[in-house]
C-alpha cells in the first residue's frame, strides 16, 4: 500500500480520437461511439474505485488526458472528477486539467466542463496555419483553433495552455513568430512548446523516410527554439520547463510531479502508474480493459520496471535537470540519500568543462544553451 504523505497526481486516460494524426504514437483509437463511450466511462470509475483500496496518499491534481478527453460529454467528465473525490483524499487548491481539442468542444460543451469542475484545459492548437495543421494531420483549421480559444475564455477558464509544435516540414522562422503572436491574443497562463519528434511507426515518419516531406536541419530547429525562449520571456512567461513557460504561480502543477519524478497513478486503457519504484503500464486493448472493469476484475497490468534506489536517483536528476531551477544538492541528499555533487562528480565536470552545466549556491542546472542539446547531458548521466 502506497501511504505516503507526499502527494501523487492522479492521470486518468481517454484513449479516443476522431482519427489518428500523422505525428501520433500515443495509445489512441478513432473511436466516437458514444456507446463505447459510457462504457468507458463506467470502466474508469470502476478501476477509481477499486484502486483506491490499495492507496491513501492524498492527491494534488487529477489530469484527462489522451487520446481527446474532450470526446466525452461534459456530464461524463463530471462523474469521473466526482468519483475521484468520493475515492481519494484531495489536497486543497487542487488543479483539475484536461486536454482540449479544437475540433471537438463548443463553447456550451465548455462551459459545462467548467461546471464539471476542471480548472485548467489544455488546448492541443499545435499550429495557427492551415497548411502545417494539414501536414499534421490535425482535425481542425487555424481559424477553428482561435475560435476555440476564444470560447475557452469567454465560458470562464483564466487558467489554460496552448499547445504549440515547432520544427514542422516546411515551417519559417517567420511562420513560426506568427504562430506565437497569434498565441498572444488570447493571453494564456501557460505555453508549452515542443520540437516534432516522430516516431517511426508514425505515417509522418515514413512520409520523411521515404522523402515525400522533409524535416527542418538543426541550426534552424535551434532558432527557432531559441526565438521562443526570447519572445516568451519578452511577454513576461517564466521559461520553467525546457519546453514550457508560465506566467508566475501558473505552472502545470501535474506535469512537476513528473518533472519532479514524484508518485502519480494513471487510470484507464493504456495509463502508466509510477508507485512504489515501479513503473507499471494498464493493458491497452480497450475490449479487455472495458470487460473487465464492468466486471469488476482487476485490470490487467504489466510491470515495465521495478527500479533500484540508484536508478531512481538517475531518473531524478534527467527529469530534474529539465526544470530550470535544476536540482539542490540539499533537497536530493534529502529523498535519495545521495550527494549528487559527490556520486556524479566526473559528469558534472566534464558537462561543465562542455559549457553545459553549471552550479551555483549547491544547485546544478543546465544552462540556456544547453536547452536544446540536453539529451547530451542526460546521456552523460545514463551511462
Ligand atoms: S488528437 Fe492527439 S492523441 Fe489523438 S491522434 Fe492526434 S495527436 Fe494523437
Amino acid at each position: 500500500m502506497t501511504n505516503s504523505s507526499v502527494p501523487m497526481g492522479i492521470y486518468i486516460h481517454i484513449p479516443f480520437c476522431l482519427h489518428k494524426c500523422e505525428y501520433c504514437d500515443f495509445y489512441s483509437l478513432p473511436i466516437t461511439d458514444p456507446v463505447i463511450l459510457e462504457n468507458y466511462t463506467r470502466s474508469v470509475i470502476s478501476e477509481l474505485q477499486r484502486r483506491a483500496l490499495s492507496l491513501s496518499s492524498p492527491f494534488a491534481s487529477i489530469y484527462l488526458g489522451g487520446g481527446t478527453p474532450s470526446l466525452l460529454l461534459p456530464q461524463q467528465v463530471e462523474r469521473i472528477v466526482d468519483s475521484v473525490f468520493a475515492n481519494y483524499q484531495p489536497c486543497s487548491d487542487l488543479e483539475i486539467s484536461m486536454e482540449v481539442n479544437p475540433a471537438t468542444v463548443n463553447l456550451q460543451d465548455l462551459k459545462g466542463l467548467r461546471a464539471a469542475g476542471i480548472n485548467r484545459l489544455s488546448v492541443g492548437v499545435q499550429s495557427f496555419a492551415d497548411i502545417e495543421l494539414k501536414t499534421l494531420g490535425r482535425m481542425h483549421g487555424g481559424y477553428e483553433a482561435q475560435a476555440t480559444l476564444r470560447d475557452v475564455v469567454k465560458a470562464g477558464f483564466n487558467n489554460f495552455n496552448i499547445d504549440l509544435i515547432y520544427g514542422l516540414p516546411g515551417q519559417t522562422l517567420s511562420g513560426w513568430q506568427e504562430n506565437l503572436s497569434l498565441a498572444m491574443k488570447f493571453n494564456p497562463q501557460h505555453i508549452s512548446a515542443y520540437l516534432l519528434q516522430l516516431d517511426e511507426s508514425t505515417p509522418m515518419a515514413r512520409k520523411v523516410k521515404s522523402g515525400t516531406i522533409n524535416l527542418l536541419d538543426d541550426e534552424l530547429e535551434s532558432e527557432l527554439y531559441y526565438t521562443t525562449l526570447n519572445f516568451l520571456a519578452e511577454q513576461g512567461y517564466c521559461h520553467y520547463e525546457i519546453s514550457n513557460f508560465a506566467r508566475p504561480g501558473y505552472e502545470c502543477r501535474h506535469n512537476l510531479l513528473y518533472w519532479q519524478a514524484r508518485e502519480y497513478l494513471g487510470i484507464g486503457c493504456g495509463a502508466v502508474s509510477f508507485m512504489n519504484r515501479q513503473r507499471i503500464i494498464n493493458q491497452a486493448n480497450l475490449n479487455h480493459y472495458i470487460e473487465d472493469m464492468l466486471a469488476d476484475r482487476a485490470p490487467h497490468i504489466e510491470i515495465l520496471e521495478t527500479m533500484t534506489p540508484r536508478q531512481l536517483a538517475a531518473d531524478a536528476i534527467i527529469l530534474g535537470l529539465r526544470l530550470t531551477g535544476g536540482i539542490k544538492r540539499e533537497e536530493f541528499w534529502e529523498r535519495f540519500g545521495i550527494d549528487i555533487m559527490e556520486e556524479y562528480r566526473d559528469v558534472i565536470k566534464t558537462c561543465q568543462v562542455q559549457g553545459l552545466l553549471e552550479i551555483e549556491n549547491d544547485r546544478i542546472y543546465l544552462v540556456k544553451r544547453a536547452y536544446f542539446l540536453s539529451n547530451q547531458v542526460f546521456n552523460q548521466f545514463m551511462a
